[in-house]
Order: C-alpha cells, then structure tokens, then sequence
C-alpha cells in the first residue's frame, strides 16, 4: 500500500468533509503529476472496504492498466470496482451494476454525452471529478455538473516542499500567432502548419544544445510528420531520438518508452501521446513545439519534466510561445472562479490580472518580474535592459493575454538569429567569449548595441593583445 503524502491526505480529509456537508457532486483539483491515481485508489480502498461498489472512469486507453495496477497496489477489492473507458462504459451503461461512489478521471471532459449518460444512470452515487484543470472553453463550465470544488496545493507550493522540480522557462517565438485558427477547443492543425516557422526544426536542435545539452527531453509536436522530422534532426547530430505518434504499433511504442525510462533514448518526440498517465520519470527537458489553447494540453506538456530529483533545474523550452495563453506553468488560477459557467459569474473578472512575466533579450528566460534582482536575469545573469516590457497574463479566464511590443520587439530579434549564423553563434555567449569583429558587431546588433561598441571592444582588445 502506498502511504499517502500529507497533501494527499488532506485532499481525502477535504473530500469526505464536503460530502458530510451535504454535496454529492465534488471537483477535486490537484496540479499534474502530483499522485492523483493515489488518492483516487485510497478512496477506492475505503469504499470498498466498507462493501461499497465504485466504478472508475477514464478517458484514454494508455492509462487504465496503470490505475489498475495502482488500485491493486492500494488494497481495493477489485471485485467491488468496475474500471473502463468512457466509451465502453457509457454503451454498457444499462447493464452495469449501480457503484456508491463513482470516480471520474481527467474530469475537465465529464460535461459531454457520453460522461452525463452515466452520471444519469446512477442519481444516488457520489461522483468525484478528478482534474488538473477544472475548466473548459467556451461557455459552460463544470458546475453544470458539480456542487463543490476542493482545490488542491499550488504548483509553487508543491514546488517549494521539492514535491515538483523547480523550473526555468525559455520563450523562443518561432510562429506567427495570427495565423493559429481555433477548432473544436483547440488549434487547427491546418493553421499550425501555417503558423509554425519551417525554421523551427534547426531551431529546435539549438536550443536543445544550449539550454538543455545531455538532457532526456520529450518534444510535443503538432504533426506525425514534425515528430519524424525532429527525431531526425536530433539523430543527424549523433543524439539518440526516437517519434512515436498514434499510429505506432502498441509493441514498438511500449519497447521505445522502456529505452527512455532506461536511458539509452535521450529523446522522445510524439504527437500528443504523453499527456495524462504515461509514465516517463526521468524527463528533465520539455520542448513544446505544438502550440495550444487548452489549458490542460498546456500544462500536461510543461509539467512532464517536473518529477523532482535531488539537485535538479529543469528546462522548459516553449518554442511555440504557450506562455502567452496562460502564462508560466505555476501561475496561480483561481479555480473556484474557473468552474463556473460564464453568465453566472459574479464580478467582471477581466480586470484581474495575472503577475506580469518578462523576458530576457539575451537568453531568452521567460520569468516573473518579481523574480528579478538588480536589473539582472534570473537564468543568465545578463542585465536586463529597461526596454525589456511586461507580459500581462489575465488570469481568472485563463484564456487571454494582453500581448504588447515587446512579442514584435522579440520576433523581430528571433528572426535574426535565425537568419544570421554569426548572430546564432554568439546569442549564448558574454562579451569576454567573443573574439572577431564580426561576432562583436552581430553581438551588438542582437543587444540594441551602437556599432562603435563593437568597434571600441574590438579595439580594446587588439590593445591588450600587444
Ligand atoms: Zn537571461
């Protein structure tokens, strides 16, 4: 049996404290990769100890055996539990047997049919929505569908007691955001295609090197054909990758994933495959080369490298600029306000916003201003120079961010790197490492330096060398 962690315990403790107060229906946030099959086994346990039946819904296949496997480990009595896939459940929904309680996972879906046909079925259970992300696009929410919300640790909370790794975020802008079209709650892959930098692949590789070099890294992608070409480019380079999308056979993706968890893949690139469930415990590197507006895609991506491990940073590398929907991974949300359908909220929350973000010109370290110290960059050091703008993240929609001059300003310098090789080479280096003249001018040029600048430290340097 696992033993719960104290904030899982005080989620259970949360849980079985609203239910005494009446509420059938309860949202239970807590952030990803923080145990939530646990506390759902524990109060499996605990129903079916008492003779209880439960039943367990989830989503995708990937993650049944996984929760099933974990609710063995936790002593629930199988023969109580009925454990399924939604669209399985849902068609077999007069022939199954009525559970107490009833457990459903990736919750942030349960407002569609096939969810609510079950949900209907079953008016005397208690029904506990488990999620992430408490909330959906668009205009209903879940408290069509819930009576309660119990919110779970924050991200910084569960950061700072080394229950998550710390984090450092790069914004790298390789796309063009008006050209992304939403489809069915997300971006279609058509204007992703469009939007995505052809650039971006080389890119890619890059900033790998310098940011995460050595690193295991997963990279979500928005295409089979992206996936396969990323991998590509990682193996050109000598780096061990591999791509595993929808289509690859079950044995050939479960044998990749058993050579990353042993190390002997340094890469992973996929196509939405490693959202929820999978377990891969020894990702340090994230490179989000998919953009996306679902919240939960967002930090399902971002947070897959942040199992903790003594003495480790790890590396978020948004190539896509996610950051501009929903601002960093640990930006406090207010999910009570989230849960609720749009016309029934209170305040006009639009005038709430999120903390301001900044970037780094040099290192392109993404970072609330309030982490900045003495005018230098958190992650690099580089002084940051005044022109450096805020992002402002509206926070309680969770869908907007107010985008200012500084993306143009940042695009603008993005693209010449891109464009000029000299530039590339010395956008990660001090001035003490740069050597001809050509790599003083492309520094300056990068940095809003004067061009007498480069010429002065060039000089400077001949100087010395007599
Ligand atoms: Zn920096």
């Amino acid at each position: 049996m696992f033993k719960l962690r104290d904030y899982q315990q005080e989620t259970v403790d949360n849980i079985y404290q609203s239910m005494k107060q009446g509420n059938r229906r309860i949202i239970v946030q807590q952030p990803p990769r923080t145990g939530k099959t646990v506390i759902m086994a524990e109060i499996a346990r605990k129903t079916t100890d008492k003779g209880n039946r439960v039943m367990f819904i989830i989503h995708r296949k990937e993650v049944l055996a996984q929760a099933k496997a974990t609710f063995r480990k936790q002593d629930v009595n199988v023969n109580l539990a009925t454990m399924g896939m939604v669209q399985t459940l849902t068609r077999r929904v007069n022939k199954l047997v009525e559970p107490q309680l009833i457990l459903i996972d990736e919750a942030h879906h349960a407002i569609s049919n096939s969810y609510r046909r079950i949900i209907n079925a079953f008016p005397n259970a208690y029904i506990l929505y488990f999620t992430a992300t408490p909330i959906r696009t668009g205009h209903d929410q879940l408290d069509q569908i819930a009576d309660d919300i119990i919110v779970g640790k924050s991200i910084k909370w569960l950061t700072q007691h080394h229950f998550l790794a710390p984090f450092h975020y790069y914004g790298l802008g390789d796309i063009d955001r008006s050209k992304l079209r939403k489809q069915n709650g997300d971006y279609s892959s058509q204007s992703m295609d469009e939007a995505i930098n052809h650039q971006i692949y080389g890119h890619i590789i890059q900033q790998y090197q310098r940011l995460a070099n050595g690193k295991q890294a997963v990279v979500y992608c928005h295409s089979i054909e992206s996936a396969k070409k990323v991998s590509e480019q990682f193996k050109s380079i000598g780096v061990r990758a591999a791509e595993i999308d929808g289509n690859t056979e079950p044995q050939v993706r479960d044998r990749l994933v058993q050579e990353f968890r042993d190390q002997k893949l340094m890469i992973l690139a996929n196509v939405n495959l490693f959202t929820e469930g999978v377990d891969l415990p020894n990702v340090d590197c994230v490179i989000m080369a998919r953009p996306t507006s679902s919240l939960a895609l967002y930090l399902q991506f971002s947070m897959r490298c942040l199992n903790p491990r003594r003495g480790k940073t790890a590396i978020i590398i948004d190539h896509v600029d996610n950051f501009l929907n929903f601002g960093l991974p640990n930006n406090d949300r207010d999910w009570k306000q989230a849960i609720v359908t749009k016309d029934k909220r209170k305040s006009n929350s639009n005038d709430d916003t999120g903390p301001a973000i900044a970037q780094c010109n040099y290192c392109f370290g993404t970072f609330y201003r309030t982490d900045i110290h003495d005018s230098c960059c958190p992650l690099c050091g580089h002084e940051l120079k005044t022109e450096t703008k805020d992002y402002k993240i509206v926070n309680v929609d969770l869908q907007e961010i107010k985008e200012n001059q500084a993306v143009e300003h940042r695009k603008k310098m993005i693209q010449q790197i891109l464009n000029d090789q000299v530039m590339a080479n010395v956008a990660d280096k001090s001035p003490g490492q740069l050597h001809t003249l050509k790599e003083l001018q492309a520094y300056a040029k990068l940095h809003g330096y004067s061009t007498g600048w480069a010429w002065h430290q060039f000089n400077n340097r001949r100087k010395k060398k007599w």
